[in-house]
């Protein structure tokens, strides 16, 4: 059975309708991503899970029960917000036994507790610290041991990560996945950038205008996108449709080519290289092809050659790829 059950879910705000009739199952211990741009309803699904917004039409169930119009504390779930939301004038371990000391729990089993979540977050010693004392990437997990302490059926994370710089978010990918492969708690995560969405996920919602367009694995997300959004919104559409898809697929209807497929050979689809960025491990190249489309190759540098990628601007070159990876996508 699902944990959570979200069922033809909806809200509007004035004239826009930020969720449009959403039906999602959510499984025990689940890493899920609510991936999508901005403005396509994802934090505000996210927020009705949590009992902050209150939905216009629909229904969510946690474990079999309807929760859809109960307030949040009365909810099995709990909150990571981006900004961290800690209280600055307390230390760690009281920010970290607070939700326990709203329960009334007895202060040595909330020590005890809170002693455990920051354990958990690899921050022991530092109990005594002011937020104010801490990294950004500390925060972070003082609000996650905060979230984790009283073992809620579901932790929601609304970009927990967005305020960090690129290591630190990396780093913290797999620290967070690792947290939750060992507290198996179900974990809700907003974000919209696709690279955090497919490394960490189980299974990815890909959002747009309100409606869930995909739900999958992320390698079903990226290899066998359901349409033109999905191709586009994670990872680069490279799409081939029309007159263009006759001449160089000889079929009809529109199709995907992920650059890393596409080779830059002596036969294939005749083209120039319009631009060419060297990225460090691989280089990206731009290409016209005759045919009236434009397609982005990426290649590894394996070879030292690399260092001359630049000179390649505005020759002419043939683009190969195997017939298996043409996607339909419409
Ligand atoms: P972001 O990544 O920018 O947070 P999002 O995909 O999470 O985007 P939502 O925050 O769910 O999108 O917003 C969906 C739409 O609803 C947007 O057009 C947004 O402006 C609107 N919206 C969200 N909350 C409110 C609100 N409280 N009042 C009015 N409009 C809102």
């Amino acid at each position: 059975m699902a944990l959570i059950e979200i069922r033809n879910l909806s809200k509007t705000f004035g004239s826009v309708k930020a969720v449009d009739g959403v039906d999602l199952d959510i499984n025990p211990g689940e890493f899920i991503t609510l991936l999508g741009p901005s403005g396509s309803g994802k934090t505000t699904v996210l927020r009705m899970i949590a009992g902050f917004e209150d939905p216009d039409s629909g229904s969510i169930k946690l474990n079999g029960e309807e929760i859809t119009h109960l307030p949040p504390y009365d909810r099995d779930v709990n909150t990571v917000f981006q900004d961290y939301a800690l209280f600055p004038h307390m230390d760690v371990i009281t920010n970290i036994e607070y939700g326990l000391r709203v329960k009334k729990v007895p202060k040595d089993e909330r020590r005890e507790k809170a002693n455990a979540a920051l354990a958990q977050v690899r921050l022991s010693g530092y109990e005594s610290r002011k937020p104010s004392q801490l990294s950004g990437g500390q925060r972070q997990r003082v609000a996650l041991a905060r979230a984790l302490v009283n073992r809620p059926s579901v932790l929601l994370l609304d970009e927990p990560l967005g305020a960090l710089d690129l290591k630190l978010r990396q780093q913290m990918q797999i620290e967070l996945k690792e947290l939750q492969r060992e507290v198996g708690i179900t974990f809700i995560f907003v974000t919209h950038d696709q690279e955090e969405a497919l490394t960490m996920s189980d299974r990815i919602a890909v959002f747009d205008k309100g409606k869930i367009q995909q739900l999958d694995k992320p390698a079903a997300i990226y290899e066998r996108p359901m349409n033109e959004f999905v191709a586009g919104f994670v990872g680069v559409s490279n799409l081939i449709s029309g007159e263009a898809a006759e001449k160089l697929l000889g079929k009809k209807g529109t199709y995907t080519v992920r650059p890393e497929k596409i080779r830059i050979d002596n036969q294939g689809a005749r083209g120039t290289i319009r631009e060419v960025e060297y990225l460090g491990p691989s280089t990206r190249f731009l290409v016209d092809l005759d045919a009236g489309v434009q397609l982005v190759v990426l290649q590894q540098n394996l070879e030292q050659s690399a260092i001359d990628v630049e000179s390649l601007r505005g020759t002419k070159v043939a683009l190969a790829w195997d017939k298996a990876s043409e996607y339909k996508v419409g």
